[in-house]
């Protein structure tokens, strides 16, 4: 669980267990049950100290993004340390207008936005509306037009860089849907300038997540300001600058994101070009912040081959499946010596697995794991598949904890479906 700035303390062993600040896990699953994602808001905020103190030197704003992870409680803790909210959704919207942010403290976008959807990102008056493509920049026009209102809107531009990341997680080729090719952005800004009911006010990419190399965000950075520099030319009153996110994390030993390779070059084109800098962290804050607690349910070999089958699996965490990510898996209570087994979850399907042939001390029914760096794009993904209700959410902080989302109920699994003689 360690390995980064936030998890080195704040996830530690202690007699033999593991804890979560001033909790030992055991205690939390006693009380609460596995699976359980477990949240230390301290970790939150030492995140975003770091984060935010990687660009002091620079007219910069953070907006979390928002789908790493959604719950309640951290929006609010996150937006009390001052961050602003990248939202992809009108769900997210709701969430992030019930935790407290305002409009200005937000940022709209989204590949395909429904007018709905508009509409709510109008209301909210939002700071910023992310457009993805012509066809949505006139009907957001038409939208606001409707409404008579003008909508701040940013391009996203689709840099054509190619991050060293697995391909589901590159969002900045053209083999990709994102944003609007390079060399037709130019175009797109002279027509929102003529269109009424919009007013461009920035330019915006986001190349990928997971990503650990400067070399792609330095590229994209480059390609961008150099539409900025000629579309403030036409006299395009730019003022924002919003490179996303995507900062990488350790993983297998390889070093974190150094965010000082982000704020050099983009220190450059704010001061040039006299833009304010947008960055959208969402994995780098929560991911240390976060472990998945289960428990081992059977132990079983088929041929030279060890299973442990425990109580969560793709259905609360996707990540292993979906994206064949590695996240360190290990006993929160007592156990030494080392020997190798696929940690799988109880899900009738082949790629339901938490990690494969991975070296882990020797665990028993019963034993209690944590999964770590599952602060994002955890809960978030979970789904009722096989009729699982969803787990538990819990944030620590000091020597307390509490639960900030209970466990689905069988009843809640059924709600809002109808029979027959119910309609
Ligand atoms: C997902 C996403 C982010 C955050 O990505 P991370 O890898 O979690 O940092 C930021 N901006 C946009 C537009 C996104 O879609």
């Amino acid at each position: 669980m360690s390995g980064s700035s936030g998890g080195r303390s704040i996830f530690h062993e202690r007699d033999g267990e593991l804890w979560c600040e001033g909790v030992p896990l055991s205690r939390i699953a006693d009380e609460v049950g596995t699976p359980c994602y477990v949240y230390s808001e301290t970790a939150v905020r030492q995140r975003y100290e770091t984060f935010s103190a990687a660009f002091a030197g620079l007219d910069s704003r953070v907006f979390y993004s928002v789908k790493a992870n959604h719950n309640l409680a951290l929006l609010r803790v996150i937006r009390e340390l001052g961050a602003g909210a990248d939202v992809v959704s009108v769900g997210e919207l709701y969430r992030v207008q019930l935790s407290g942010f305002q409009g200005s403290d937000i940022v709209f976008g989204g590949v395909g936005k429904r007018v709905d959807e508009l509409e709510a990102a109008l209301s909210a008056e939002v700071l910023i509306i992310n457009v993805e493509s012509e066809g949505e920049l006139r009907r957001l026009n038409d939208v606001a037009a409707a409404g008579s209102t003008r909508a701040p809107v940013a391009i996203r531009v689709n840099p054509g860089v190619e991050p060293d990341t697995h391909a589901y997680t590159q969002t900045g080729h053209y083999r990709t849907k994102f944003g609007v090719a390079l060399e037709d952005a130019a175009d797109l800004y002279d027509l929102a300038a003529g269109l009424e009911h919009v007013e461009p006010v920035g330019i915006d990419a986001h190349i990928g997540s997971q990503i650990l190399t400067a070399a792609p965000y330095r590229e994209a950075i480059f390609r961008l300001a150099d539409l900025a520099r000629r579309v403030l030319k036409t006299g395009v009153g730019l003022r924002y600058f919003d490179i996303g996110g995507g900062y990488g994390l350790e993983q297998h030993g390889d070093a974190e994101f150094d965010l000082a390779t982000l704020a050099e070059p983009l220190g450059e084109v704010s001061s040039e070009l006299g833009l304010t800098c947008l960055l959208e962290p969402g994995r780098w804050l929560v991911a240390p912040a976060g472990v998945l607690l289960a428990t081992v349910l059977y132990t079983k070999r088929l041929g030279d081959r060890l299973y442990y089958v425990t109580d969560t699996g793709s259905n609360d965490f996707l990540r292993p499946s979906y994206y064949d990510a590695y996240h360190p898996i290990e006993p929160a209570r007592g156990r030494s010596g080392s020997t190798v087994a696929d940690i799988v979850g109880p899900i009738c399907e082949t790629g339901d697995f938490l990690g494969r042939e991975r070296s882990i001390p020797p665990l028993r029914e019963g034993d209690l794991i944590a999964v770590g760096y599952a602060g994002a794009y955890g809960f978030v993904m979970s789904s009722n598949y096989n009729s699982r209700p969803r787990a538990a959410e819990v944030v620590v902080r000091g020597d307390a904890f509490r639960v900030v989302r209970r466990r689905e109920t069988l009843e809640d699994l059924v709600t809002g479906e109808l029979l027959r003689d119910e309609q």
